[in-house]
């Protein structure tokens, strides 16, 4: 059966991939970012293989926003019963230097963002029985220098997964998180950046630390939330799935 997925922050990244990768196992999919003319790369990849994708606009922070933008999935894909929180923004400093406005803007995208699409999305999984919503975290969940905001707010993902899955399970509906490691995107273009080497050097660098001896990719990721969003995977829910290259960060 069809089902329709939203991924959130899916215009670039680990989202763009995800969203690929759930429209290639037969989910129409909502691409939601930020700016809607962004979406539509994903969503062109997606038709020109023969799937079926619908471009957003939305700020997942914003409840107005999400409730518009949910709303619109239901009416032009379908309900929406499966949801990926992946949108997310870094604002690195070390604590002495972090201003509120980088703690505030983090913690707004990744915590409050969740919270918001899956308190409009959840309705309609518990309509229909059945549901899937994957979390991102981080391997910064653990702790990170210069991330006191976006390791709390990938550690505070982890806490709301199981939470989630303790209230929406006798509805059918898991809830698990991914915790990515180092993959080659945008974000982690500009940490480099950020520390004034060359995105190259940063990549072999981490890579270097990695026991599989090589950087993560988007459909790296793409495939462990492929797997949460399974039928198969109806058992297993509330669980961290460290995708890393190894066993730690
Ligand atoms: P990315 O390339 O920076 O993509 C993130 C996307 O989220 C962007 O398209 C961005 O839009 C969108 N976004 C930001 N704020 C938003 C908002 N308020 N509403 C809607 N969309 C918003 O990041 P990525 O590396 O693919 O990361 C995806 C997720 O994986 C994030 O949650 C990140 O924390 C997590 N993660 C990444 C890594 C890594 O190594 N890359 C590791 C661990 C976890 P704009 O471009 O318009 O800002």
């Amino acid at each position: 059966m069809t089902r329709t997925a939203i991924v959130t922050g899916a215009a670039r990244g680990i989202g763009a991939a995800t969203a690929k990768r759930l429209a290639a196992d037969g989910n129409a999919v909502a691409v939601l970012d930020l700016d809607e003319a962004q979406c539509a790369q994903t969503v062109t990849a997606i038709t020109d293989a023969g799937g079926r994708a619908l471009a957003v606009g939305a700020n997942v922070a914003d409840a107005a926003s999400v409730e518009r933008a949910v709303a619109r999935i239901a009416e032009e894909l379908g309900a929406p019963t499966i949801l990926v929180n992946n949108a997310g923004i870094i604002r690195d400093n070390l604590l002495f230097k972090m201003t509120e406005d980088d703690w505030d803007a983090v913690l707004a995208v990744h915590l409050r963002g969740a919270f918001l699409m899956s308190r409009a999305v959840q309705e309609h999984q518990v309509k229909a029985g059945w549901g899937r919503v994957v979390n991102l975290s981080s391997t910064s969940a653990l702790g990170n220098r210069g991330q006191a905001n976006y390791a709390a707010a990938k550690a505070g993902m982890q806490g709301f997964t199981k939470t989630l899955a303790i209230e929406l399970g006798r509805f059918g509906v898991t809830a698990n998180a991914v915790a990515p490691g180092f993959i080659v995107t945008d974000m982690t273009r500009a940490t480099a950046e950020r520390l004034g080497v060359s995105f190259e050097d940063f990549i072999a660098h981490n890579a270097a630390e990695i026991p599989v001896g090589r950087a993560g990719a988007p459909d790296d990721i793409a495939a462990a939330v492929s797997y949460f969003c399974s039928e198969g995977a109806g058992f297993v829910s509330g669980q961290v799935l460290y995708v890393a290259g190894g066993p730690r960060a």
